[in-house]
């Protein structure tokens, strides 16, 4: 196993002696990779979706972090998240293990197939229940509470927050959290047949969030930056423990999520087939 995760991991980083691993792709350079061992396990944390910069969520290049894993071997992937809490139970500062998610529309992202011929992902189960119990073991293991369970909804494509009716919604379809940038990085890496884990720290919350209008909006950013942070290290935790805590029981590999077609089949959409002449 070679895993790759999303995450700005700098107590990790510094103190595991992780080393910047700058890696060229066709598209384009990706400059914020570390690498390292966590307990005996190869791990290449990507330094945040973004060069940079923030941009809108559109803009992130997915293509290449996923090009980046794509060159190190990475075949499993955790990706961690900030995202709104919708659910009654999801508060602000919240952790949310999510077993599913759910996207209405997204980002055009797309990469050529590493083998073989264009597939759609078969993504049933979506997230790996091997990395859905390494982070599960780590919350347990380090006594950190999560929800072990939880519906995300990818809610992307305009550059603002949800409106109130789109999370009382959600709320009645029962999702537990929203956020902008999960489904694109899934696929790209289930389209791989790779492995895909995901862990989210809740920066806000609905029930907070339903007078919105009346907080501060300075106090609000303040209070997220905090919240982000301790998010983070509370992921990192998690994440340590978790690994650790494989060593004396291998992921058995019987997951579900590698369903790679082994036969050879024509290409069923192909300009005109060729013995049509
Ligand atoms: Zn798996």
């Amino acid at each position: 196993m070679k895993l790759g995760i999303v995450l700005r991991a700098d107590r990790i980083i510094r103190e595991e002696g992780f080393r910047p691993n700058r890696q060229s792709t066709a598209h384009g350079p990706v400059d914020r990779i570390f690498s390292g061992k966590m307990s005996g396990v190869e791990t290449h944390f990507l330094y945040g979706r973004f060069p940079g910069r923030r941009t809108p969520s559109w803009e992130i290049p997915f293509e290449a972090n996923q090009s980046a894993f794509d060159e190190l071997g990475v075949d499993h992937v955790i990706g961690t998240f900030v995202v709104g809490g919708v659910a009654k139970n999801v508060r602000t500062g919240d952790l949310v293990i999510p077993h599913d998610l759910i996207a209405f529309s997204g980002p055009r992202v797309s990469l050529p197939p590493l083998h073989g011929a264009y597939s759609n992902a078969h993504v049933i189960p979506s997230f790996c229940k091997n990395l859905r119990e390494l982070l599960l073991r780590g919350s347990r293991e380090t006594g950190i509470p999560v929800h072990e369970q939880g519906v995300y909804v990818s809610f992307y494509g305009f550059s603002r927050v949800e409106t109130l009716a789109e999370l009382e919604l959600f709320d009645r379809l029962g999702i537990s959290i929203v956020g902008q940038t999960l489904d694109p990085e899934f696929t790209l890496v289930r389209r791989r047949h790779g492995h895909y884990g995901a862990i989210a720290v809740a920066v806000d919350s609905y029930h907070d969030m339903r007078d919105q209008s009346q907080q501060d909006p300075e106090e609000f950013r303040a209070r997220s930056r905090g919240t982000i942070r301790q998010g983070r290290e509370k992921m990192e935790a998690i994440l340590q423990a978790g690994i650790a805590s494989m060593g004396s029981s291998p992921f058995d590999g019987n997951c579900g999520c590698v369903r790679a077609h082994s036969g050879k089949h024509p290409d069923m959409f192909a300009s005109y087939p060729e013995d049509l002449f």
